[in-house]
């Protein structure tokens, strides 16, 4: 009989791993697929524990029983992170540093925001955006113009040239203790994460930064669990690009290299067990699987952890992600030159991005 049960809105592969997580807690953590057809209700109690493994969600039997659940934790959260207006206002109140931008409303004049931000501006959906999609470069030489169904819909903002993308996962206790993992470099393409690195010490004189931004959002909405937080860094400083109330693609590194993942990091706060800084055990890099099919061989490298999503592949979906440790660097080398056979055109630049880091 497991002591705790945690309940998922959701049931993708953040849900399937935060199951896996609870295992050895004795957690019986149950993924829901809010939309599976039911007459039925769950049988939740007075006792059970409501988290989610997305920022939105539509409504139905399922996701109402469960966000209308006494314990559905930082229920307040999820909709105002979800929608960019609210969430960029959160920022620019608690003055943490973001890329300039405003609503774009029925007023909005193309030729204003590139007298504002640049000869570039990118309009982003308030809601729904994910892995690049929701976006609109609008391009002063190219007159592009802005499409009517976006104002009030999406926000403008300002171009970041920026040396690289990096993220904090963090956590906050329900008595608003915080700790957090190394910052992860990330590598985006076409608006998908495609690979991560963690932890680097030359982007250590930046964590003590990343902690306080993060710190004051999570205690500002009071918090509990994990959150992600990605950034462009600018020289020597952080922009905070946007930030996800939950378990977070960024982190997934953890579950290789440190003592305690980020699955089991949320679990413990949600169910106010100890936290304390997750021990780094060894470097880590994550390439994500991305629209390509099952390839056992990957199974033969000596440092990789695959984690198949067991979903539909199709182009552009998120179906895995491979975990290699750092331990041993020729191995790492060996491991990427292997995949730089195996894996297709998309993949040759992140893999080599990789060995740059480690060139
Ligand atoms: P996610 O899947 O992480 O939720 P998303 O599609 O919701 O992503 P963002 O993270 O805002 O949206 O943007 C995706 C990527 O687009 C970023 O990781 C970055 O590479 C690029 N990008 C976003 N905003 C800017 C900007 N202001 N300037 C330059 N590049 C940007
Ligand atoms: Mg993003």
């Amino acid at each position: 009989m497991a002591d705790k049960r945690v309940w998922v809105l959701g049931d993708g592969q953040l849900g399937a791993m935060l199951r896996h997580a609870g295992q050895p807690l004795a957690i019986d953590v149950r993924p829901v697929d809010i939309m599976a057809p039911s007459d039925e209700k769950l049988p939740l109690t007075d006792t059970d524990i409501i988290t989610a493994e997305r920022e939105q969600w539509p409504e139905s039997p399922l996701s109402l029983q469960l966000s209308q659940h006494c314990h559905f934790i930082n229920g307040p959260v999820f909709g105002r992170l979800a929608d960019r207006y609210t969430q960029k206002s959160l920022l620019d109140q608690l003055k943490v540093a973001t890329a300039p931008w405003e609503l774009l409303d029925d007023n909005t004049q193309a030729n204003d925001l590139y007298h504002k931000y640049g000869e570039r501006v990118l309009l982003k959906r308030r809601t729904g955006g994910y892995d690049g999609k929701g976006q609109h470069w609008l391009k002063q030489a190219e007159s592009t113009s802005i499409p009517a169904d976006w104002r009030n819909q999406a926000i403008a903002e300002q171009a970041i040239p920026f040396d690289e993308e990096v993220s904090l996962v963090g956590v906050r206790s329900r008595s608003g203790e915080c700790f957090f993992y190394p910052l992860t470099l990330n590598l985006h393409q076409d608006g998908i994460l495609m690979a991560s690195i963690a932890p680097l010490a030359r982007l250590q004189p930046l964590q003590a930064e990343a902690e306080t931004m993060l710190c004051s959002i999570m205690h500002e909405l009071e918090y509990v669990g994990v959150m992600a937080m990605e950034c462009f860094r600018v020289g020597d400083h952080l922009l905070v690009n946007e930030l996800a109330p939950r378990v977070h693609n960024s982190g997934h590194w953890t579950q290789a290299g440190t003592h305690m993942d980020q699955f089991q990091l949320h679990l413990r706060a949600l169910c106010e067990l100890p936290l304390m800084t997750p021990q780094v055990n060894f470097q880590c890099v994550m390439v994500n699987l991305i629209g390509i099919d099952k390839d056992d061989r990957w199974l033969s490298l000596a440092n990789a952890e695959l984690f198949w999503y067991d979903k539909e592949v199709r182009p552009g979906r998120k179906v895995g992600h491979l975990n290699l440790s750092v331990l041993d660097k020729n191995a790492l080398a060996d491991s990427i030159a292997r995949l730089q056979q195996w894996m297709p055109t998309q993949y040759q630049a992140p893999l080599m991005w990789i060995l740059a880091e480690f060139g």
